[in-house]
């Protein structure tokens, strides 16, 4: 049986952040995209100067409201990005969407996490689908914050969208606010998420159906996530001054410190051993992580990180191969077969 781990990378291409040099979020102008322009051609070299198998990255992109508002168009930054992006898609990289609900609030002149109101949700979707699919025939999707809920899973699903890679197992965040206005920013919840890919329930979009409920045609399929040695949690806990019991769970970022990176690498490539059977390890990053700025994240970090994955390998004696999303979710489909809930 093929004991091969599945690299697939994701890319939320967002502008800069405000931690980065970016635009603040009480600012309705148009952003900077400096990780983009200067961060990611620089994954080249990074590349370049491995041996072996090339990495293999999906660009999820945005197209949805807030670039609408400030562009004039959902699909507003596309000439930005695919100047520097078209070099990765003719080298075999895939390109999917990355919408986010950013919402503006004339009360508070700050941009927000629009969640309740479904009609806003509904056109934000639907217009930056339509608009990036005139570009890009679209099959997948990574929602901005990992967001879900099931009126925007089964939006995903009647869009066409063939997969989703929002989900983050175990992991969910519903406190979120700007303090001020109260406003949300950063939720999602997937804590009775599993770790392997399903198709979701209609009722329920954060695990597959149960007895002979419907489910939904898209595939989800979720980011890695491990739990952190406890040394480290201790670590980060005292530098944070914070004992949150929830921050034990990691989500794999490519571009993150090697030492919050191996341990969930190092879990992959154990089970994949022991099971015997096809693996994935699914990772993402930002472009403005690629910035030179000191931080957690780096695109150092992203090249040692690599050279992990291939130290594991042979540890493991498991092999591994990078795949874009649309690859990893056809060998999902293929190796798991039709599976019926019913
Ligand atoms: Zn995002």
């Amino acid at each position: 049986m093929d004991t091969t781990v599945s690299i697939v990378t994701l890319c939320d291409t967002d502008p800069d952040r405000s931690r980065y040099g970016g635009v603040h979020i009480n600012k309705r102008i148009e952003p900077t995209w400096r990780g983009v322009t200067d961060g990611v051609p620089k994954l080249t070299k990074v590349f370049d100067s491995i041996n072996k198998e090339k990495p293999k990255i999906t660009w999820f992109l945005r197209s949805d409201d807030q670039m609408k508002t400030l562009y004039g168009e959902s699909v507003g930054p596309i000439k930005v990005l695919m100047d520097v992006l078209v070099e990765f898609k003719d080298r075999g990289d895939e390109i999917g969407w990355h919408p986010h609900l950013w919402r503006w609030d004339e009360k508070f002149d700050i941009w927000h996490q629009e969640t309740d109101d479904l009609e806003w949700i509904d056109i934000c979707l639907g217009e930056g689908y339509k608009g990036l699919n005139k570009y890009f025939d679209l099959h997948i999707v990574r929602m901005g914050w990992d967001f879900h809920s099931n009126s925007t899973m089964i939006k995903c699903d009647k869009l066409g969208l063939k997969a989703d890679f929002s989900a983050l197992p175990g992991l969910r965040n519903l406190e979120y606010v700007h303090k001020k206005s109260k406003l949300l920013q950063n939720t999602y919840d997937w804590n009775i998420t599993q770790e392997d890919p399903y198709r979701p329930s209609t009722s329920d979009y954060r695990r597959p159906a149960i007895n002979c409920e419907d489910s939904l045609s898209i595939l989800e399929f979720p980011v890695t996530v491990f739990e952190i040695p406890l040394y480290l949690y201790v670590l980060k806990s005292i530098k944070n001054f914070s004992f949150d019991y929830r921050l034990r769970k990691s989500v794999m970022r490519i571009t993150k410190d090697p030492a919050f990176f191996e341990p969930g690498a190092r879990m992959v490539f154990k089970r994949a051993k022991e099971k015997k059977a096809p693996s994935f390890m699914c990772s993402y990053f930002h472009p403005d992580e690629l910035l030179p700025l000191r931080g957690l994240f780096s695109i150092s970090n992203f090249k040692r990180n690599l050279e992990i994955i291939d130290k594991l390998s042979r540890e493991y004696n498991v092999g591994y191969k990078f795949l874009t999303a649309s690859e990893a979710v056809e060998n999902f489909v293929t190796y798991s077969g039709k599976q019926s809930s019913c």
